[in-house]
């Protein structure tokens, strides 16, 4: 079926459930209306994070103001892993690019981390949050994820959750090959992970020394080369889901 006929595929914060009626906010009605010429009776499918994924049409279309028609549940609201990512800001195409990537990937939770070789202190969360919401549209999944304001590195594991371990990317070569560390984690069936990164830069020594410090921490090799930091988020992520994430089990 040529995609642009598929249903188009939308995150709401809406409850929704059988018979109800959801009103599409104006940008979404321009982009259903005007951008994708979707008319009355068409199907729509929406999800919201917390009850699956529904079916509807189009009950009103109108570029201001359209609604859908919630007519049966398609998937239901599942469980997914508990997998962060803590990544400095890097240059605006790089973050987008980590947080689009992190999105299609399964990450649950972004945190923006400051450290000393950070080029940027702020991120525009609106605009990385609609980038996930459009990855996430994008990539069938039932959640977005949760985008938290920046901290700086020396705070970022304050009240850190019991059971959630740890990954340090350090590109100096001390880390372990992931393989092997999720290999590992894998075997203990502990509860979730986190993966840290550094700027372009990378970390300073003073932050290796905080980081390898941490209880709960593990310092990870992706190798002998030196990654970009997107790349490195793309990799780690993409090792995680293939050795003990969802990639592991048949498509649900
Ligand atoms: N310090 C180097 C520099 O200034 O070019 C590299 C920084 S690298 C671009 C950004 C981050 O990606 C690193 O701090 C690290 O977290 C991660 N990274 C890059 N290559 C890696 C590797 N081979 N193993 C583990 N982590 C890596």
């Amino acid at each position: 079926m040529p995609v642009s006929n598929s249903p188009l595929r939308l995150y709401v914060p809406d409850d929704l459930g059988v018979g109800l009626t959801i009103p599409l906010p104006t940008d979404q009605s321009r982009y259903v209306v005007q951008v994708m010429r979707r008319t009355v009776g068409d199907p729509i499918l929406l999800f919201n994070g917390r009850d699956g994924e529904w079916q509807g049409e189009v009950e009103r279309a109108d570029k201001k103001a359209t609604t859908v028609a919630l007519s049966k549940s398609l998937r239901p609201q599942t469980h997914e892993p508990n997998l962060w990512l803590l990544f400095a800001p890097v240059k605006r195409t790089a973050t987008d690019l980590i947080v689009q990537k992190a999105t299609e990937l399964g990450v649950t939770v972004l945190v923006p981390v400051i450290t000393t070789h950070t080029n940027k202190d702020r991120v525009k969360a609106e605009r990385l949050t609609s980038i996930a919401v459009e990855a996430a549209e994008q990539s069938r999944r039932l959640t977005i994820p949760e985008i938290r304001a920046p901290i700086h590195l020396t705070g970022a594991f304050t009240n850190w959750p019991d059971s959630h371990s740890l990954y340090v990317l350090d590109e100096t070569g001390t880390g372990a090959p992931i393989a092997q560390v999720l290999a590992d984690f894998k075997a203990q069936q502990t509860g979730s992970g986190a993966f840290v990164m550094g700027p372009e830069g990378g970390f300073t020594e003073t932050e290796l020394d905080l980081l390898r410090a941490l209880p709960f921490s593990t310092f990870v090799s992706l190798g002998p080369r030196i990654l970009r930091a997107e790349t490195a988020a793309l990799a780690a992520l993409t090792c995680w889901q293939a050795l003990c994430g969802d990639w592991c089990s048949s498509i649900e």
